[in-house]
């Protein structure tokens, strides 16, 4: 049975930091469904991953880290502003 708790901001959080690994493919099986799991219900996290993997493609590289500091903060920002609206 399973029941969503309502922490969405810890959860979100968490969900940003294993993002970049989740693209590198560094992630722990578990860890891996549940992000996945969390990205099948929040928008914004989907969002989020969406457009790093545009940025990604778009840069021509699977690497997370070939993003630029500056994309990736701008991503960092756009994500918070989600969070607190
Ligand atoms: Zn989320």
């Amino acid at each position: 049975m399973l029941f969503r708790r309502r922490r969405r901001d810890l959860v979100c959080q968490l969900a940003v930091e294993l993002i970049t690994d989740y693209l590198e493919g560094a992630l722990l099986p578990d860890d891996r469904a549940r992000l996945e799991v969390h990205l099948a219900v929040c928008p914004h996290c989907a969002e989020y991953l969406a457009q790093i993997r545009a940025t990604i493609a778009a840069a021509g590289s699977v690497d997370a880290e070939a993003l630029a500091p500056d994309v990736r903060d701008e991503l960092v920002g756009l994500y918070r502003r989600w969070q607190q609206g």
